[in-house]
């Protein structure tokens, strides 16, 4: 037993779900190579499809199927018209495996080999887990003969890792059937913390995400002749290159502080014990530029206090160091913070280069996502069954400081909950998402399927119909 399982509780409910055939379902979905841009993948799409088909029968028989593109759309109809459907989500495209590393895996990245209480492979934690596991909580329910009292939409997208094209293509199609959803689950959180970084340090905390950080890359290029280093006349690129990037890092700024850090705090208030948060925490509105002050000072509450500003990439420079540089290109990555824009960071960034001789393009950029509430129907039922399932963690509102497609549901979805069910400690899993031996616990994915059938349950009113 790994160390976070006393967490674990309640694992002896429903028990005819089936654990072990569960595990081998999913190592067969990590057997699809659903890496976008690889040769062959829309065949390994159509591959996880069919899985998808033939491993869930009651699904397949009670729901109606779409393929859209290559994402997978399933409706289960409920029973009550009036009633807001309720989506699981999640993607079905998993990152590649970087070249060169494939021989540190201890089992191969695409094998999904069961060992040692752990089904191994890319995509086991991001995010197969989450599409196999709501198909999971479907199945066990719609086995029983339960039907739901509310529409039920699974929606597994293709391509989160790197376009977002699939979840937007089903967003529009529910919206043109003027769908309106009462909430969606998606990924994100998942992990059991130490609340020490909350000034916490005897509490656990996991993190429902409600918001999504926005996202953008600032492409920059310097034009350079090259010639010979004696006459920079004029300056080099790299010079007008390096002064454009610290100019745009120099445009950092203070934030508000974020509501979901707010509602991240007041969840966490009882359990505050140890200094600055202890005294600050008394009155988060009346001290909220020193509790973020304090965030800022603290690696893994930094992203939450600001948008951040990451020069990522630069290429060029001369090779020899007495000739002048030809052409520079670099990138900057900002996570624009909830109240930040994209209109306002273009504003921002043309400003600090007024003057400096640099091309600047953004080639990709998206506003934060909106904030969805700390209360109501869906966070009340996914709190619930979270705290049914585990045992001692406080479950704290946050923001995701990554992307996911959530956001593409907006339009049709006022609470966008992203939390994954298989809660795993975040010290075992750090490194292993995108990274070499991702694999998820045994006992956490059926620990999840258990949250799922729960939420399903008790969110969407599946009743048995004898
Ligand atoms: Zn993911």
């Amino acid at each position: 037993m790994t160390d976070y399982q006393r967490f674990y509780r309640n694992e002896g409910d429903y028990p005819r779900l089936d654990g072990e055939g569960a595990c081998r379902r999913l190592s067969a979905a990590i057997a699809c190579r659903t890496v976008n841009g690889t040769p062959g993948c829309d065949g390994e799409f159509k591959k996880l499809r069919q899985l998808i088909h033939d491993s869930y029968p009651a699904v397949a028989s009670a729901a109606v199927t779409e393929t859209v593109g290559r994402s997978l759309l399933i409706h289960i109809e409920g029973r009550d018209e009036n009633l807001k459907p309720v989506l699981f989500m999640s993607h079905m495209d998993v990152v590649g495996v970087e070249a060169g590393t494939e021989g540190d895996w201890t089992y191969p990245p695409f094998s999904g080999e069961i060992a040692r209480g752990y089904i191994w492979g890319r995509g086991a934690l991001d995010i197969k887990c989450q599409v196999l596991g709501v198909l999971e909580a479907a199945e066990y329910l719609l086995n029983l003969g339960c039907r739901p009292e509310r529409d039920v939409y699974l929606a597994f997208g293709e391509d989160e890792e790197t376009f977002n094209t699939g979840a937007l293509a089903m967003a529009k199609l529910l919206e043109s059937r003027g769908v309106q959803l009462e909430f969606l689950l998606d990924e994100g959180g998942g992990n059991i913390e130490s609340g020490a970084v909350y000034c916490a340090p005897e509490q656990n905390v996991c993190q429902i995400h409600l918001a999504e950080k926005g996202y953008a890359d600032l492409s920059l290029t310097a034009r350079g002749k090259g010639g010979h280093s004696s006459n920079p006349f004029g300056g080099s690129s790299l010079e007008h290159i390096s002064r454009a990037i610290s100019a745009v890092c120099a445009t950092a700024q203070d934030a508000d502080m974020p509501q979901a850090l707010e509602q991240c705090l007041r969840a966490l208030t009882p359990y505050v014990t140890e200094e600055p948060l202890k005294s600050l925490i008394q009155d988060i509105p009346g001290n909220s530029r020193a509790i973020m002050k304090y965030c800022a000072s603290v690696k893994e509450l930094f992203p939450l206090t600001a948008t951040t500003i990451a020069p990522t990439m630069i290429s060029g420079g001369s090779p020899a160091c007495n000739v002048l540089p030809q052409d520079i290109k670099a990138n900057i990555n900002f996570r624009l913070i909830p109240g930040d824009s994209v209109d306002k960071l273009k504003e921002r960034c043309t400003k600090a280069l007024e003057g400096i001789a640099v091309k600047a393009d953004f080639v990709q950029a998206n506003d934060p996502s909106r904030l969805s509430e700390a209360s109501g129907y869906g966070y009340e039922k996914l709190l619930e069954a979270m705290s049914y399932y585990y045992n001692n963690v406080v479950f704290i509102p946050s923001i995701s400081a990554g992307a996911t497609d959530a956001r593409q549901y907006e339009n049709i979805c006022s609470a966008c909950l992203r939390c994954s069910p298989f809660l795993s400690q975040a010290s075992e899993v750090a490194g292993l998402v995108h990274g070499t031996n991702e694999r998820i616990a045994q006992r956490s994915y059926i620990q999840g399927i258990r949250v799922l059938i729960r939420i399903m349950e008790r969110a969407c009113g599946f009743t048995s119909e004898n």
